[in-house]
């Protein structure tokens, strides 16, 4: 998981599952259960593997399942599945369903999630197997959850750009294990809620924390990247007689090697996290570059983004606002450094209020829409300036990466 701004400043974004799906018509249960012993739990969560199969009862039953995502219809044969919150934050996907197969853009905290992601291309929008998993970069939300696409026993290869290939391969594993040694510390922050907690609800709410936290932990504990099968230094093209797809990298910006995936028969576009509805996180950005990756991204002719969190978003206004504020945001932070000001007397003078960004296009209001979406009731939606103050800190670190 990426550490501390935007997102990922509360990156326990505290919900259950709001959405219950009317399930259409029979699921499979040998298809279910192929999915899911296939392997991707296999021996890894006895816990998750019990809630699945439990999961896969109530959706027999002629009620609903507690799905991961919602899956919404973008364009012919392209769709965005927008992660419900977890305990652990998992990224967003677009589904790209050509003549033959599919195409899945990221792939979530966790190999069960991306199992669940199946289940539901599988009941929602097509029965074509997926073909190839794009990764648009390597945090641990958008790429833990590959090795369940492997385990369907198709033909799946993994793009992603070569930068991307490397940063997997020197980092994954020790990302993974720091995120996982934060876990014990979230179980007990939960627990200590549930202890103070003013209704039956919340309680369920804390326990049902607590059971994914200690999934994810038991998941993740033989997990082994899957490093991509096919990488590449500026674009990579996939053709297809339903619409081609341009995996293309322009620069740095969320991190080393993030790349996008531009469909022009739809005038669409899938960011990753370039460009999404949270405040951005920049623990491992290049926050002089990151606009004009932008820039060079809105030079293609689109009016739909499926990014990689929060909503999906029709128009460029909120892109122009996320560029404008690593912008400014960045300006300030120089300007402090250069007349010597601390990272702490940064935090305080560069507010909410003093930033111009946060206040046009009406930039505030929707990072606070954002921001609920992600959290229920149950949780503290942390205040702007905390994120703010974590992109202070990470413009401040990065400012000199180029
Ligand atoms: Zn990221
Ligand atoms: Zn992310």
């Amino acid at each position: 998981m990426e550490k501390p701004a935007g997102h990922h400043s509360h990156p326990h974004p505290h919900h259950p599952h709001p959405h219950n799906h009317v399930v259409d018509g029979p699921t499979s249960r040998r298809d279910f259960l192929r999915v899911l012993m296939g392997g991707a739990l296999a021996g890894a969560s006895i816990l998750d593997l019990a809630w699945h199969r439990a999961a896969w009862a109530r959706s027999a039953a002629p009620t609903s399942e507690p799905n991961l995502f919602d899956i919404q219809k973008v364009a012919n044969g392209i769709y965005f599945a927008r992660a419900h919150p977890q305990a652990m934050l998992n990224c967003n996907a677009a589904i790209f369903v050509r003549s033959k197969d599919v195409v899945v853009v990221d792939a979530h905290a966790r190999p069960s999630a991306a199992a669940s992601l199946i289940g539901q291309i599988k009941r929602e929008v097509t029965t074509k197997p997926v073909r190839y998993v794009i990764n648009t970069h390597f945090h641990a939300d958008h790429t833990q959850g590959d090795p369940a696409y492997r385990l369907t026993g198709q033909k799946v290869d993994f793009i992603a750009s070569a930068a991307t290939g490397k940063l997997l391969e020197s980092l994954a594993v020790v990302r993974m294990k720091a995120e996982v040694a934060t876990v014990p510390q979230q179980i007990d922050a939960l627990r200590d809620q549930a202890a103070h907690a003013k209704s039956a609800a919340e309680k369920a709410f804390c326990a049902d924390q607590v059971r994914q936290l200690q999934a994810y932990q038991a998941e993740l504990k033989d997990y082994t990247p899957v490093l991509p099968t096919i990488t590449f230094d500026k674009s990579y093209l996939l053709q297809d007689a339903a619409y081609d797809l341009h995996i293309e990298f322009h620069g740095h910006a969320h991190t080393a090697g993030d790349v996008v995936v531009y469909c022009p028969q739809a005038r669409a576009v899938a960011t990753g996290d370039v460009i999404h509805g949270f405040l951005p996180n920049i623990a491992d950005g290049f926050p002089r570059l990151w606009p004009a990756a932008i820039d060079s991204i809105g030079g293609a002719d689109f009016n739909t983004i499926i990014p990689g969190h929060a909503a999906l978003q029709t128009g460029r206004t909120q892109m122009v606002n996320l560029r404008n504020y690593i912008e400014e945001l960045t300006g300030r932070v120089e300007e402090s450094r250069k007349a010597g000001l601390s990272l702490a007397e940064m935090q305080q003078r560069i507010t909410v209020a003093s930033l111009k960004s946060l206040h046009s296009n009406g930039y505030e209001e929707y990072l606070a829409r954002m921001s609920a979406l992600s959290h229920s009731r149950f949780s503290k939606v942390p205040p702007l300036q905390s994120g703010v103050n974590a992109n202070i800190a990470d413009v401040y670190g990065n400012i000199d990466r180029t």
